[in-house]
């Protein structure tokens, strides 16, 4: 990429940005730096300073920014026709639901679709949302019409900020300013099967969880856990609802974590990735639950919208076609062993699947880490005390793995000796 096409406004035109968001924007938020282009992995701020970004708008961007096959289909569908409400429906919307149906359907261990799955079409459902958190609320909605009310979630838990995902997130800090949130939630020891057993009975509607909590500091749950749920669901009738907002549609090396592990939730709940940073996210019931809703019982007015779906068709196309899937697995391992290889002693251990990994270190400088490597020209952040989540576009390289690896060292070093 030409540095000449970037717009540069100076020093002062920054800052006088950063001014100007605080004082027209609620101070939810405190950026740094004002970001002015994007162009596969690489960023540019309004200084002109270039970086490598590793976090893509938080798990988002799978395909790298301003992907050519996103643009054209969004531009291309923008002139077509652009948005219609769900009075009616549009033949982009269609298509992503069909597609979400098929990889739901053929989700297969190693980042492969096989069509010769044993659950119907008709079994797997879709509505789509704007979010994760309103596909969140779409699901908690779902569990609703079961008859039951008790949700039990999980400590550590991240679902979003409207109230239903509220309600089932464990953080104290964004949950107490806004109780009373939707009741009879119920948190769990992460992992523990012994704990979850004892509260999975007959008043249970569902059981929600993350494959890997992402916003905890990429924390996997352990092997056999999900099927355990899924066993103590199916014993009393309640539903097993997985959160892949994260984790699902390539980042985590397979196209669904849950589905690929061999086990079949009631509710998948996907978004992030899906639009590679076009605001697209969906529910997908399956099973009976996928004629649950009866119409009128839930709606949106942009959920849908067929430049969205155009966005979502064209990601899941070159996902698919340049097989990114099964390569997130190789590109994950890689950086995995290519990190252990440098036998850093701070770096205790690395955790995740795929492009989506928390890199543990032995003391709490993650904060200072994050914000090192971002003047070093590269963008990662910093979940936890002690642990950095990386999250590359789909499309990096091994090249790029081993200039993250040679900057992280160095400058994990500079933080060490401060
Ligand atoms: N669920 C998980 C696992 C997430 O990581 C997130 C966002 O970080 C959400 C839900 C909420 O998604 P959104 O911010 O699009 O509402």
């Amino acid at each position: 990429v030409e540095m000449e096409t970037v717009e540069r406004v100076g020093d002062t035109e920054a800052a006088g940005l950063l001014g100007r968001y605080r004082a027209a924007w609620m101070p939810t938020n405190n950026p740094q730096r004002v970001l002015v282009r994007g162009a596969g992995s690489q960023l540019w701020d309004a200084e002109g300073k270039q970086y490598t970004d590793f976090l893509c708008g938080l798990a988002v961007n799978v395909l790298g920014h301003c992907h050519p096959a996103v643009q054209h289909a969004v531009s291309e569908q923008l002139g077509t026709l652009d948005h219609i409400s769900n009075v009616f429906a549009s033949p982009t919307q269609v298509a992503l639901a069909e597609r979400l149906v098929r990889i739901v359907r053929g989700a297969k261990a190693g980042g492969h679709l096989d069509d010769t799955s044993v659950v119907a079409p008709e079994q797997v459902r879709v509505f789509f949302t704007n979010s994760g958190a309103e596909a969140n609320e779409a699901a908690f909605k779902l569990t609703r019409l079961t008859g039951r009310t008790k949700i039990v979630a999980m400590e550590g838990s991240f679902h979003g900020r409207t109230l239903g995902a509220l309600a089932i997130t464990s953080t104290e800090k964004y949950r107490k300013p806004f109780e009373p949130l939707p009741p009879e939630v119920v948190f769990v020891p992460y992992g523990d099967a012994a704990a979850l057993q004892a509260e999975v009975d007959d008043s249970c509607a569902a059981v929600v969880l993350e494959p890997i909590q992402g916003e905890n500091g990429v924390v996997p749950a352990p092997t056999g856990y999900l099927a355990t749920a899924r066993e103590l669901t199916q014993k009393v009738g309640a539903l097993l609802w997985v959160d892949e907002i994260q984790t699902g549609l390539g980042r985590c090396g397979e196209w669904l974590v849950s589905v690929a592990d061999g086990v079949l939730p009631d509710i998948i709940t996907v978004a992030k990735g899906l639009g590679n940073g076009f605001p697209v996210g969906a529910c997908l019931a399956i099973g009976e639950l996928a004629n649950t809703f009866t119409p009128g019982a839930h709606g949106t007015t942009f959920g849908g919208n067929p430049v969205a779906a155009a966005a979502g068709l064209a990601v899941l196309d070159v996902l698919e076609t340049a097989d990114l899937v099964a390569s997130a697995n190789q590109l994950g391992a890689y950086l995995t062993s290519a990190l252990l290889a440098t036998h850093n002693p701070h770096i205790i251990e690395i955790r995740g699947r795929g492009l989506l990994r928390g890199i543990v270190l032995d003391q709490p400088v993650a904060a200072d880490l994050q914000l090192a490597l971002l003047n070093a020209g590269w963008i990662v952040n910093a979940p936890r005390d002690a642990v950095i989540r990386i999250a590359p576009p789909l499309i990096t390289t091994c090249a790029e793995i081993d200039a993250f690896v040679t900057i992280f060292i160095e400058t994990l070093n500079q933080v060490m000796s401060r």
